[in-house]
């Protein structure tokens, strides 16, 4: 299996036991799951479908994100992953 190491705590974990985030539209940190998101991307512990909250506070501190993307992020909050299901009423 493939493994991969959490931006916030370090631990090296499988994929599936880790989130995949990407940048998404407008340079925003946003959950990649399925990993659709080309580009760069990281990976924080997940707990039950949920980014783990201690290490992504972890990884905010450390400015890691910054590092992982090689530029500087603004975080304030992980934007679900777009839905690709597109009801057209608005
Ligand atoms: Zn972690």
């Amino acid at each position: 299996m493939p493994k991969r190491t959490c931006l916030g705590c370090q631990a090296i974990k499988e994929k599936k036991d880790l989130v995949r985030i990407a940048l998404g539209e407008g340079k925003k940190l946003t959950l990649d799951p399925q990993r659709k998101i080309t580009g760069r991307g990281t990976y924080l512990c997940q707990e039950k479908g949920k980014i783990k909250s201690s290490c992504l506070n972890k990884a905010i501190a450390k400015k890691a994100f910054n590092h992982a993307f090689k530029k500087e992020i603004k975080i304030t909050k992980i934007h679900p992953a777009p839905s690709s299901h597109h009801h057209g009423s608005c």
